[in-house]
């Protein structure tokens, strides 16, 4: 059977901030990322732990404010948008939300720009690609 997304579909990031903040979550980071993240802060990674990261299942996460915002999140945007971890830039082409049009449909009470009218185009394999890595 063909994926739901095999005619592509279209995305904007509105810079609404609630992928990053309103609710829990967790952002997982990689060592790799970890040393791009802490390239950019000029901080050490015994710091970039302390002050940014908590340990979730087993695994390295951003830390959430009290009120859920990522660590991360200045005035509603990314503060290390450039080298934000690889699970953030790929939203929101998880394969979770990719499962069926039930999961993306109800992504959309959280974001604004599944299917917008004004966003990008992404096709069937360019999607398939992003999700890949
Ligand atoms: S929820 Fe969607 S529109 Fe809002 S900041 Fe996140 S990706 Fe962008
Ligand atoms: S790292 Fe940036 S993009 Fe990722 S959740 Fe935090 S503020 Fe949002």
């Amino acid at each position: 059977m063909k994926p739901w997304y095999i005619d592509g579909i279209h995305f904007k990031c509105t810079g609404c901030g609630n992928c990053c903040s309103k609710e829990p979550g967790a952002v997982f980071v990689s060592n790799e990322e970890i040393e791009t993240i802490i390239l950019h802060l000029k901080i050490d990674k015994m710091e970039f732990l302390d002050r940014f990261t908590r340990k979730l299942h087993g695994k390295i996460a951003l830390k959430e404010l009290a009120n859920f915002d990522c660590v991360f999140l200045k005035e509603n945007r990314c503060s290390i948008y450039h080298q934000r971890p690889k699970q953030c830039s790929t939203y929101p082409f998880w394969p979770e939300l990719l499962r069926s049009l039930k999961d993306w449909e109800g992504e959309k009470t959280r974001c604004e720009g599944l299917d917008h009218p004004d966003g990008k185009y992404f096709s069937f394999n360019q999607i398939r690609s992003i999700v890949k890595g």
